[in-house]
C-alpha cells in the first residue's frame, strides 16, 4: 500500500467539533461518564439489526472518541442517540474516502481517538475502511480492534453447515454470466461458503448456486437478530424451487452453502464428455471447463482442454 506524500505532512487543521461537555452513556437507564481512550483509531463493530447486540466497550469507545466516523451519519446518531452519546459524527464513507483520509491520518497523528464504524456489524467486513486502516498502520499510528457483531458470523452461528472451515465471499457480482463463473471457480473449496445477497437478487443466485454446484446443503439466513429473523435449510435445489414459488424474500440476506462432498466419485472418461457436453449447451466452452471442474473437482486445465476438443468436433460434425 502506498500513501501520499501529504499524508505524512504535520496535521492540517481539522474541523472537529469539541467534544460535547460532560460526554458519556446511558446503559439500562444508567448514566456514565466517559473515561479517556488511548488515541488512534478504533474500528468499532456495531449491531447487525438488535440494538443490544454491542459491547460495553464498543459503547464506552464511541462515548469516549473525539469524533466517530461513520459510513451514514443519520443511521450511526440513531445507534448513539439510543445509547445517549453526543460524539461529534463525520461522514466517511466510499464518496468521500479518498478527499478526507490525509484530514484524518492528520488527525491521530496529533494524537486524537478517533472510533471508526459502518451501518452495520464489522466495518471493513463488505463495508469501508480497509484504506483507513492499511494507511494508519503503514505510518505506525496505533489501530484497536472493538469486535462484535457481523451478519457473516451470526449466519454460520444458526445455519448447521460446517464451520470448522469457512469461506467469506461477500457479495456475488451482479450479472449472471460473471456470478456463474466465480461460483464455478469456488466449487473445489473445501468448506462452507458465505455469500451476503440483495433480497432481490436471492432466486437467480439460488438458481445459479444449483445450476454450478449441483445438489449441497445450504441455507438462506434473513434478518438476523431482527423480529422476522428466519433460517431456511435444504439442498440448493430445494431452496431455489422454493423461493422461487413464493417470490423474492424481504430484508436482508447471508446465503451459505456447504463443501464439497469428501471423495466424490472419480469421473470417467464418458461421464465427463456428457457433463461437459450438458454444461456447453448453455455455457461457453470456459464457462462450462470452469463449472465441470468444480463439479468433478477434476483439474481445470484437463477438463478446458478436453472441452475445446469436444467444441472443435462437435464443430466438425455439425
Ligand atoms: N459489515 C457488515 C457485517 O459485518 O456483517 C455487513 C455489511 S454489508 C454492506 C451488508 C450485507 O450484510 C447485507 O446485504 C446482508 O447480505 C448482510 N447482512 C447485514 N445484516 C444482516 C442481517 N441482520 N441479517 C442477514 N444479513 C445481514
Amino acid at each position: 500500500m502506498t500513501t501520499g506524500d501529504s499524508d505524512l505532512d504535520p496535521p492540517e487543521p481539522f474541523p472537529l467539533p469539541a467534544a460535547a461537555p460532560g460526554a458519556g452513556f446511558t446503559v439500562l437507564g444508567l448514566r456514565a461518564e466517559a473515561q479517556r481512550i488511548d488515541p488512534g483509531l478504533h474500528v468499532v463493530a456495531t449491531p447487525i439489526g438488535n440494538l443490544g447486540d454491542i459491547s460495553f466497550r464498543a459503547v464506552r469507545t464511541l462515548a469516549a472518541a473525539d469524533a466517530v466516523l461513520a459510513e451514514d451519519t443519520r443511521v450511526t446518531k440513531t445507534l448513539l442517540a439510543h445509547y445517549g452519546i453526543a460524539t461529534p459524527l463525520i461522514a466517511y464513507h466510499e464518496h468521500n474516502a479518498a478527499a478526507m483520509r490525509p484530514q484524518l491520518l492528520g488527525r491521530l497523528r496529533g494524537g486524537a481517538a478517533l472510533a471508526l464504524v459502518s451501518d452495520a456489524g464489522t466495518p471493513l467486513i463488505s463495508d469501508p475502511g480497509f484504506k483507513l486502516v492499511a494507511e494508519a498502520t503503514a505510518q505506525g499510528l496505533p489501530v484497536t480492534a472493538v469486535p462484535g457483531a457481523s451478519a457473516v458470523l451470526a449466519a454460520l452461528m444458526v445455519a448447521g453447515l460446517p464451520t470448522d472451515r469457512f469461506f467469506f465471499e461477500g457479495f456475488l457480482p451482479a450479472r449472471s454470466a460473471a456470478r456463474r463463473q466465480r461460483i464455478a471457480e469456488l466449487g473445489a473449496v473445501p468448506g462452507t461458503l458465505v455469500f451476503y445477497e440483495s433480497a432481490r437478487r436471492v432466486i437467480e443466485t439460488l438458481g445459479d448456486l444449483a445450476a454450478v454446484l449441483g445438489s449441497r446443503d445450504a441455507a438462506v439466513a434473513r434478518e438476523l437478530t431482527k423480529k422476522f429473523e428466519t433460517v431456511r435449510r435444504g439442498t440448493l435445489g430445494d431452496l431455489a424451487a422454493a423461493f422461487e414459488a413464493e417470490g423474492p424474500p424481504r430484508g436482508e440476506i447471508v446465503l451459505l452453502v456447504g463443501p464439497p462432498e469428501a471423495g466424490a466419485p472419480a469421473v470417467g472418461e464418458a461421464d465427463l464428455d456428457a457433463k461437459l457436453r450438458g454444461a456447453m449447451e448453455r455455457l461457453s466452452v470456459k464457462d462450462a471447463a470452469s463449472v465441470v471442474s468444480a463439479e468433478t473437482g477434476l483439474a481445470r486445465r484437463q477438463v478446458y482442454a478436453r472441452a475445446i476438443e469436444l467444441a472443435s468436433r462437435q464443430k466438425g460434425e455439425g
